[in-house]
């Protein structure tokens, strides 16, 4: 006969999950060790309730146990049972958070929470083009980690790790405050082990007993398309790695290079075309680099003026979040004089140039308004 988990929660078999949550904090209430010190009863108890949680409150679990009991369980090779007390509370974080052990029962804390290892920062620049492309990154980052020699045991050996003598390696131990008539027991955390439950006879040579060692880890961070500089990725689990813990995560904030040609402002780019007198005159194509660092071809028509604007529709940097937007480019035609004629080319070119025309000026000119509205709207 397997062992009857409904009956062991106190609940009907055709409870819900809410019903069997509540049932099983109050068991773990009830027999938490922390309330019943010494008491290998209630220590007994408190383990088959959480194999019971563990079954019922796991859809497939439950329905494999209604199916086939415990031992359907065990020969499909499904895990329940825990070993300890910590693998208990790792479990159920979420239900040991909020019963209060760390604050109302005399300081359960680092045993009814499981360590997380702290977040950590880091910087990284990225180039325009790579805010265009989006696209991933290794970066190595120093951090501390448990010692590769001792697994963070801080242990010469793994027999070097003895169960601390002064709580037999609960980790607490019960006082008693007499006050007159009335005795007050709490537990407390263990002087001698500081709750850790345990002792190291020898401690290892490479982290000097510490448990922890600086590790160089890498990397990979994916960086959207259309970020932004100041701001953050969080790449989970990337932090501090504790023995026995979950790590923390890595906070990578972004800062961008500043591009020689292109200035950003939100998803549009503003630059300076540069056209030589002739290509001015009579049209054609000048080729820059674009702002994904691929050469760009830009055409001018015929007669363009300096400051007149080309918009480069969707040209500009991806909006963040959303794939297929793109911000606009804008090039603003800068028309090169010739420098360093000669006293004959200066005539020729006047006697060219005699009785010619020329266009209305900027003030007539819809570009510059445009350039400056577009440089001023496209502002956050
Ligand atoms: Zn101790
Ligand atoms: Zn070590």
């Amino acid at each position: 006969m397997g062992k009857d988990y409904y009956e062991i929660l106190g609940v009907a078999r055709g409870a819900s999950t809410d019903e069997i949550k509540k049932a099983y904090r109050k068991m773990a209430l009830k027999y938490h060790p922390d309330r019943n010190p010494g008491d290998k009863e209630a220590e007994e108890r408190f383990k088959l309730c959480a194999e019971a949680y563990e079954v019922l409150s796991d859809p497939e679990k439950r329905r494999l146990y209604d199916a086939y009991g415990e031992e359907g369980l065990s020969s499909r090779g499904v895990h329940h049972g825990f070993r300890g007390f910590e693998d208990i509370f790792s479990a159920f974080q979420d239900i040991f958070g909020d019963l209060g052990f760390d604050l109302g029962f005399g300081g359960g804390r680092g045993r009814t929470r499981v360590r997380r290892g702290r977040d950590l920062r880091h910087e990284m620049t990225v180039s325009l083009a790579e805010v265009i492309r989006g696209g991933t990154r290794k970066i190595k980052v120093r951090k501390p980690a448990p010692c590769g020699e001792c697994g963070g045991t801080g242990a010469a050996a793994p027999e070097d790790v003895r169960p601390c003598p002064t709580c037999q390696g609960r980790g607490m131990v019960l006082q008693v405050v007499r006050q007159g008539f009335t005795t007050i027991q709490s537990t407390t955390p263990c002087p001698d082990c500081r709750g850790a439950g345990r002792r190291v006879e020898r401690p290892c040579p490479a982290c000097d007993g510490a448990g922890t060692a600086q590790v160089e880890r890498v990397v990979e961070v994916r960086i959207p398309p259309g970020v932004e500089d100041g701001q953050q990725i969080r790449v989970e689990g990337a932090g501090e790695e504790v023995p026995g813990g979950v790590p923390g995560d890595l906070y990578i904030r972004l800062r961008e290079e500043e591009h020689p040609l292109y200035e950003r402002r939100g998803a549009d780019l503003f630059a300076p075309l540069r056209v030589d007198l002739l290509t001015a005159i009579e049209g054609g194509e000048v080729e820059v680099e674009g702002p994904d660092g691929e050469p760009l071809r830009v055409r001018i028509d015929k007669e363009v003026q300096s400051g007149t604007v080309k918009v480069l529709r969707g040209g500009g940097v991806p909006v963040l979040g959303h794939p297929g937007m793109r911000g606009n480019l804008y090039f603003q035609v800068w028309v090169a004089t010739p420098t360093g004629l000669t006293r004959e080319q200066k005539e020729a070119l006047r006697a060219a140039l005699s009785g010619t025309g020329s266009a209305a000026g900027p003030e007539h000119h819809g570009g510059w308004k445009d350039w400056v509205r577009a440089f001023f709207g496209g502002e956050r």
